[in-house]
């Protein structure tokens, strides 16, 4: 535990609680949640944690409203103008949460864990801005199993634009980080060796287990391929993946990749010195 002031972790929070809110980055929910998770980071992994947490978020959600209307058009925008909810939050931010609780319980390891912790958003970062950066771009993507080509916004689909969206959001988190200064408990190479890792890691694995496992339904009225198990007002048919890998959950799978790879590699450079 660290002795950061409360009033500080109250109005920081309420302030970054209301920004998301009314820049529609999160609906109610998904601001309550966040606003939970934050809490627990502040109180273990301190600033730089809530630091790095922020500018995931703010940074996502902004390039998620960039070109929305031309995403609209190919059908691979986020549903509710890029307004994401609890379910968002829990697969975007569970691993970070626990690793930030691990933080707290095991200090002997704080910086192994903390390197898991940052890997766990980068990941997730990664893949939020390979997607909404690959969106951007006029070419169809290719599977990453396969190498065949795709429509826009189909798990498991990538491209060279979306791999320089995933690096690009290593640079802003590693920018973050080292923007905190005389703090830091790990040294500059070491995080940025974890976050680039972390970061190329998690986008592949979300695109592998997106492609293999990510339920997918047809839509019986308008016969849509989707991920949702409802369209056009009815329940959809399941016909490829499974039922409890939805996109929530392949995020979820993304973060974990991204906190062992973090993890890691830390203990290499550890080990080796
Ligand atoms: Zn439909």
């Amino acid at each position: 535990m660290n002795s950061i002031p409360a009033l500080e972790i109250v109005i920081v929070l309420t302030t970054l609680s209301l920004l998301s809110y009314k820049l529609k980055i999160l609906d109610l929910y998904g601001t309550l949640l966040a606003a939970t998770i934050g809490g627990i980071v502040y109180l273990t992994v301190g600033r730089i944690g809530i630091f790095l947490l922020t500018v995931f978020v703010v940074v996502a959600g902004l390039f998620t409203k960039l070109g929305y209307d031309r995403k609209s058009l190919v059908g691979a925008a986020e549903p509710r103008k890029g307004l994401r909810g609890w379910r968002n939050v829990v697969g975007n931010g569970l691993v970070a949460a626990a690793a930030a609780i691990a933080y707290a319980l095991a200090p002997q390891y704080s910086e192994v864990i903390l390197s898991g912790y940052i890997g766990a958003i980068a990941a997730v970062f990664a893949d939020t801005m390979a997607t909404e950066v690959g969106l951007l771009q006029k070419k169809e993507p290719i599977l990453i199993i396969g190498f065949r080509r795709v429509e826009p916004g189909t798990p498991g689909g990538v491209s060279l634009l979306g791999y320089m969206g995933a690096l690009f959001s290593a640079l802003i988190l590693i920018t973050a980080y080292l923007t905190l200064g005389g703090s830091n408990p790990l040294a500059p190479h070491i995080v940025g060796s974890s976050v680039v890792a972390a970061s190329l890691v998690g986008t592949t694995v979300d695109s592998i287990v997106g492609q293999l496992l990510q339920g997918r339904y047809r839509c019986e009225s308008c016969g849509k391929i989707i991920e949702f198990s409802t369209h056009c007002g009815r329940v959809a048919k399941l016909v490829k993946g499974y039922r409890l890998m939805d996109n929530h959950a392949v995020n979820i799978v993304c973060s974990l990749s991204g906190a062992v790879v973090g993890a890691a590699i830390t203990l290499l450079f550890y080990s080796t010195v």
